[in-house]
């Protein structure tokens, strides 16, 4: 639910200023992509469009000029561009929509920016998070996050398809019109949801739901980015018969944070898969900053120290923190 507390964004700290504007002019670059097609797939068969390479060239230059001596993890790297003259055009004319001097060399550089190392104050982006969805007209996310000696410090995920309707009260998710919002969490002082372009944002709170047979469960769209037959025995166990609703990307925390949804669950869909940094560091912390509650699947919080993945975790789980213990103890059951 949205609390009623109301928030002017101009009251944030520099860093979360600077994060929201950026989020903002990407959001508007995506929502003028939208419609463009497959670019690539990578080695891992995910799609890469020229949206996700033209938001990590904007976000990239944005960070440097904003936090100099700041590292940036991001999903994108300029291998592709290196080869196709024409989808590096492309994106380099979408770049200039926001940053007038973009030029084919300096969009790689800005690009290249996103592999990094991890320092111990890093900035996590998912140019575009639920690629997938961002073609098929479903859900996608511009998520970006800074992670500060491995705690999640501040988040920022731009949503252009998710409208939280009801300013006061339960949330519910508004498809159309999607007038989209961009939600902030920042470590100690909560998280929050400003709806289009609005100065101000309210405060987000999830769920107080404690009967697990009822919760209302997310899970993404994609069944091959999951294990769905050990997600339907986990819901068994728990006597949770409604279907869970599918949603790409990292829109998915943020129902959670809206108290939309009240559990979502991540199985990796094999024993080597790890997921990426940049897809949880943001929804976490906005998580958490609603009142819940996200481990992995074995109740061990996310460890963002180790590298572009989380290798020291496995799958992870998100809850309203009250039925964080009985989903965990389902999970360990149905192994
Ligand atoms: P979701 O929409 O929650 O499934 O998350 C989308 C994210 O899943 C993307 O940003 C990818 O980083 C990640 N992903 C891509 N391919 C896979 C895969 N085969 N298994 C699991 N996750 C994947
Ligand atoms: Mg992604």
């Amino acid at each position: 639910m949205t609390t009623g507390i109301l928030r002017r964004l101009d009251s944030f700290d520099t860093d979360t200023q600077a994060a929201i504007r950026t989020v903002r002019d990407a959001m508007r670059l995506a929502r003028s992509l939208e419609g463009c097609t497959l670019a690539s797939t990578k080695s891992d068969r995910s799609p890469v469009t020229m949206a996700d390479l033209a938001i990590q060239a904007v976000v990239a230059r944005r960070l440097a000029e904003a936090s100099p001596s700041d590292s940036l993890i991001a999903e994108e790297d300029a291998t592709l561009l290196r080869t196709d003259p024409d989808l590096s055009s492309q994106v380099v004319e979408a770049v200039r929509q926001i940053i007038r001097d973009a030029t084919v060399e300096r969009v790689l550089a800005w690009i290249g920016d996103g592999g990094s190392d991890l320092g111990s104050r890093f900035w996590t982006l998912d140019p575009i998070d639920g690629t997938k969805g961002f073609l098929h007209g479903r859900q996608y996310v511009i998520a970006l996050a800074l992670v500060v000696d491995g705690g999640v410090q501040m988040s920022v995920i731009g949503c252009p398809r998710l409208s939280l309707l009801h300013a006061d009260g339960p949330v519910t998710i508004g498809e159309r019109p999607p007038h989209g919002g961009i939600a902030i969490a920042v470590r100690g002082h909560g998280a929050w949801w400003s709806s289009a372009d609005q100065n101000t944002c309210s405060r987000l709170a999830v769920s107080t739901g404690r009967e697990v047979s009822i919760a209302r469960v997310v899970q993404s769209f994609e069944g091959r980015h999951g294990d769905p037959e050990r997600f339907a025995r986990v819901l068994h166990s728990l006597g949770n018969v409604q279907p869970p609703s599918l949603m790409d990307s990292q829109a998915k925390h943020v129902t959670v944070a809206a108290g939309a949804s009240d559990l979502l669950m991540r199985f990796p869909p094999n024993a080597e898969f790890h997921d990426a940094v940049w897809d949880q560091a943001a929804g976490s912390l906005l998580i958490e900053e609603a009142g819940g509650r996200v481990t992995d699947l074995a109740g061990q919080p996310l460890d963002f120290t180790g590298g572009r993945r989380l290798l020291r975790n496995t799958g992870m789980l998100a809850s309203n923190g009250l039925l964080h213990r009985a989903a965990l103890e389902a999970v360990q059951r149905t192994r």
